[in-house]
């Protein structure tokens, strides 16, 4: 395992640079300030003078839309955790779509109002790691666990809310369809909360991860696990408790965690390309988009 660099946040630097950095971002100004908060007390609004009351409003609605999604997704054994008020900023951070810490996180403006598709998967991808880490603290969760588990709901939601697969996806299907047997081994024996300094090995991670999370769903022991989210949750909820991971991980699934290691780079050696995508939710993603002209 690598030393990991005390990391406060966990980033989503998602491969959308271009997304964020395209667009003409409105020079921010004034003091951050609390704009809204629901009548519950649950969300906060915090930004600039550029963000209205009525927008701040509309933001918060679809927060917590995105949160009642993650939490019915991940169902979560003790709600409690859950329940503290949950900051929001709402300002850029060049090149970061959103940012994860324990009871708040930021994401941009400029990025919410111009994908509102891309950007409902950020909201449910950080709301994923805010729920972690009100279990776990300081993050002991893998990175490659948090982030497989923030990257499939992020993209599940979006489905969800009936949003078609972007090129973000695409990229990422292309992305898993190619690594190989050493990548995922990399990526599996660092069970650290992540190195966020070089950009490339985070996106490996990431992608990796979200793969992970489907292997277990779909084929991990045969037929996989279905509710692969709630066992995941569970294994962090046990951690919490103070086991490690790879014991918190054989009492929920069953497995030895080595075995399941060697099982997942044995995948990643044996598959390769659109087959290694069937029965995962990037089935079919990897291929290029088929025209409808004759
Ligand atoms: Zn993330």
């Amino acid at each position: 395992m690598r030393c990991s660099k005390p990391v406060a946040a966990a980033l989503t630097v998602l491969a959308l640079a271009s997304t964020l950095g395209c667009q003409p971002v409105a020079r921010a100004e004034g003091r951050m300030r609390q704009i809204y908060e629901t009548p519950d007390g649950r969300i906060r609004i915090v930004g600039r003078a550029e963000l209205g009351t009525g927008e701040a409003e509309a933001i918060a609605g679809r927060v917590q839309a995105a949160y009642d999604w993650v939490a019915r997704t991940q169902a979560w054994p003790d709600a409690a955790p859950l329940s503290a008020p949950l900051q929001v900023t709402v300002a850029e951070t060049p090149g970061v779509l959103g940012v994860a810490m324990k009871d708040r996180f930021k994401v941009g403006l400029a990025y919410l109002r111009s994908d509102p598709v891309l950007s409902a998967g950020t909201l449910a991808h950080e709301l994923t790691h805010i729920q972690d880490r009100r279990e776990v603290r300081p993050s002991g969760v893998p990175g490659f666990i948090a982030e497989g588990r923030g990257l499939t709901d992020g993209f599940m939601y979006r489905r969800s809310l009936g949003y078609p697969p972007q090129p973000y996806d695409r990229s990422l299907a292309r992305a898993i369809a190619g690594y190989t047997a050493a990548d995922a081994a990399a990526v599996l024996d660092d069970l650290s909360p992540g190195d966020l300094a070089d950009p490339a090995a985070n996106r490996r991670l990431e992608f990796i991860g979200a793969w992970f999370v489907e292997f277990l769903r779909t084929r991990c022991g045969g037929a996989g696990f279905v509710d692969v989210q709630p066992r995941l949750a569970r294994v962090i909820t046990e951690m919490r408790g103070g086991a490690d991971f790879g014991a918190a991980f054989k009492d929920v699934f069953g497995l030895d965690w080595d075995a399941t290691r060697t099982a997942f780079v044995a995948e990643a050696r044996q598959t390769r390309g659109a087959e290694r995508l069937k029965g995962t939710i990037w089935q079919g993603l990897a291929e290029a988009p088929h025209s409808k002209t004759p």
